[in-house]
């Protein structure tokens, strides 16, 4: 189910450290040229459409199979404002229902209806890990050492409070690569289960720009990612859990 894009402009406001922003992809080749026919052509709505409408039923099943204590009922946002940066992510309105939004200037830049499904799975594994309130905990509790080690050195309150908000960064922060790597896997999963091939979708990390090893960086190296998912299909296509 698809719904009108001004709804994503609300979620953003909720979200919290799920965001899985792509750095901007080098430009797509203009139509008719040598490199677009042996590079794949950009995906269009319809294949965005069509990877969902296969997909929404596979990540409800799963995250019933996983995480029975959460609603597992999908929306999915795809905002067509051209101004913005191709990206994906999850949250959940007040309720804890799931929603997942891509932009449409993300569905441009992916090369397969495979790459679709892949992010897809991705998003969707977030809200089945239940990595939103995982990493406002972490957070929270980064904050509690912060704000302890500000005390014992003896530091004024409001040196107190900057502490516990930056140590509060610094712990979701230090948290989300793996969560990020967790998704590719459960993501993957929900690919390959829904007729994609994962191994196809994880091109997508020889293209997008690296964002490195960065002690304070969201995101694994793109090289990470890609053996995180052909490790996780290995075992997913040997019929082994992951
Ligand atoms: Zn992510």
């Amino acid at each position: 189910m698809l719904r009108p894009a001004r709804l994503s402009l609300a979620l953003v406001a909720v979200l919290f450290s799920a965001a899985c922003t792509l750095a901007p992809l080098p430009p797509i080749p203009a139509p008719g040229t040598q490199q677009q026919q042996t590079q794949g052509a950009a995906s269009t709505r319809a294949d965005f459409n069509a990877v969902v409408a296969r997909m929404q039923p596979v990540a409800t099943q799963i995250c019933r199979e996983r995480s029975p204590q959460l609603n597992c009922v999908f929306t999915v946002v795809l905002d067509d404002r051209p101004n913005l940066p191709p990206n994906a992510f999850h949250t959940r309105d007040e309720q804890g229902r799931p929603i997942i939004a891509f932009t449409e200037t993300l569905i441009r830049e992916l090369r397969s209806r495979d790459e679709i499904a892949l992010i897809f799975g991705h998003e969707a594994a977030h809200h089945i890990a239940d990595h939103i309130p995982r990493i406002q905990r972490e957070a929270r509790t980064g904050a509690l050492l912060g704000g302890l080690a500000a005390a014992l050195v003896g530091a004024d309150p409001g040196t107190t409070r900057q502490i516990m908000s930056a140590t509060a960064t610094v712990g979701a922060r230090r948290y989300s690569k793996p969560f990020e790597l967790e998704a590719d896997r459960i993501g993957a999963l929900i690919a390959e289960r829904g007729g994609f091939d994962a191994l196809r979708g994880a091109q997508i990390f020889r293209r997008i720009p690296d964002p490195g090893n960065q002690f304070l960086g969201t995101h694994p190296p793109n090289a990470e990612r890609l053996r995180e998912v052909e490790r996780a299909v290995a075992r997913i296509r040997a019929g082994e859990p992951v």
